[in-house]
């Protein structure tokens, strides 16, 4: 072996070691009998209200929950929806015609296949009635080095999605998410790669999410492999067939924030930019349980017509969502979020689009009513008025007056000051 083979073998394995995907070992769960933790599903008029978790690992990757174990804990917990969404990095290769590969554990290598993990969750998925469990994936569908030899400095380390509706190996195989990364330096690829990634699964008819948006994850290894994440926020708005990001919680600081990249997007989709909403969804990314985390650390609440993942999907395709996190938020549903230019509108229409010709009368409970730090009424990216408990009733007579479109969206902060919880919007635009 020359020195360079050397050289690269070196750096898949320091590769191999830091990237995160080593295969974990499997963690048991401890039988319990005892009532779930939560209330899975809720039912309200026509409603049925679900209880989400939507991005989660198995053995099939890092997660140390078999696919068996984790859909029991999913009971245990009160989880009535869950996305089983394990990483597909199985190997890393460096070198033109990818010479050296090291195998990371993730579905897609050899000791695996996307063909045996795209099977068992199919076949689970049909097989288990309680949760609903739908099959996905977590891929990081683009990576690039700027390092010249002997250094390897990759970037978009952490620019990960979750993907629904790739859900066999044909499909899998014909996304355009190369492998790989060469030896020398490749200039930053700009938005494309990604942008040509979405497009295809949506073009596929299936569903795509950005996510932990502001990760910024850097490591480095030996002096040798720096892995850079950097913030990928700019990803959110700038990939304009994306069909949601995880708000929460890995995207409270910027990208939820009033006038983050989330509201920018509902506001291109307003101007003609963007085809379709961008919707927000709270997600777990569970691995395993020695973690402070659980099935809840992000929740996704699907307002649904029937209980069945074809109406998840629907849900997740339309913005029937609210994401949420934390103690304050674990046991109750929004059960009133509307807008309205007549006295009396009791509904939700998350994610709807609705005309109406004089001011309107925003309004927004709790199933239950609990005090909270703050609770922001939100048009446009800005706060536009705010209360001490968990209702909001608010007349806007400048948008009306003003006449543009707009979109209103609550957010609850709990009054733990860690507890959150996001609404998606409703669009307004105006009969004359
Ligand atoms: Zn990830």
């Amino acid at each position: 072996m020359g020195n360079k083979k050397i050289q690269a073998l070196m750096i898949v394995l320091v590769l191999a070691m830091g990237c995160g995907y080593i295969h974990q070992e499997r963690i048991l769960l401890t039988k319990s009998k005892a009532p779930p933790e939560t209330t899975p599903v809720y039912q309200m008029g026509d409603w049925v209200i679900a209880r989400g978790s939507v991005h989660n690992h198995t053995t099939f990757s890092d997660g140390c929950r078999s696919p068996e174990d984790l859909i029991q804990q999913a009971r245990n917990e009160g989880i009535a929806v869950l996305g089983i969404t394990d990483h597909r990095e199985g190997r890393t290769c460096v070198g033109k015609h990818h010479e050296i590969c090291a195998n990371m554990g993730g579905f897609d290598s050899k000791k695996v296949g996307t063909e045996k993990y795209f099977e068992q969750i199919n076949r689970l998925s049909s097989e288990t009635e309680s949760p609903l469990v739908l099959t996905g994936f977590e891929i990081g569908p683009y990576m690039w080095n700027e390092g010249y030899f002997p250094y390897l400095t990759l970037k978009a380390t952490h620019w990960h999605f979750t993907v629904y509706g790739i859900d066999t190996p044909e499909l899998y195989a014909k996304m355009p998410a190369p492998w790989g990364i060469l030896m020398k330096p490749q200039p930053d690829p700009g938005i494309k790669p990604y942008a040509d990634f979405v497009n295809y699964v949506i073009g596929q008819g299936g569903l795509v999410f950005q996510a932990h948006p502001e990760s910024t994850e850097y490591q480095r290894y030996y002096d040798l492999v720096y892995l850079l994440a950097a913030a990928p926020t700019h990803l959110t708005d700038n990939l304009l067939n994306l069909t949601g990001v995880a708000v929460i919680p890995s995207g409270l600081n910027q990208v939820g924030q009033p006038a983050g990249e989330w509201d920018r997007a509902q506001a291109q989709y307003l101007a003609g930019i963007r085809e379709k909403p961008l919707w927000a969804t709270g997600d777990s990314d569970f691995e395993c349980p020695d973690l402070p985390y659980n099935l809840r650390t992000g929740t996704t609440l699907f307002y649904l017509k029937s209980l069945s993942k074809a109406e998840v999907f629907k849900a997740m395709r339309a913005g029937k969502m609210v994401a949420l996190m934390g103690n304050d938020f674990q046991d109750i549903f929004v059960s009133n979020f509307s807008v309205s230019d007549q006295p009396g509108a009791e509904k939700i229409m998350l994610g709807e689009e609705v005309k109406l010709n004089g001011p309107v009368d925003i309004r927004f409970s709790l199933n239950k009513e609990i005090p909270v730090q703050e609770a922001k009424l939100i048009r446009n990216g800005k706060v536009i008025a705010t209360s001490k408990t968990s209702k909001l009733e608010f007349r806007d007579e400048d948008a009306f007056k003003k006449g543009a479109p707009v979109f209103y969206r609550v957010e609850l902060v709990g009054e733990d000051g860690r507890s959150r919880l996001f609404t998606n919007p409703i669009f307004v635009d105006w009969t004359r």
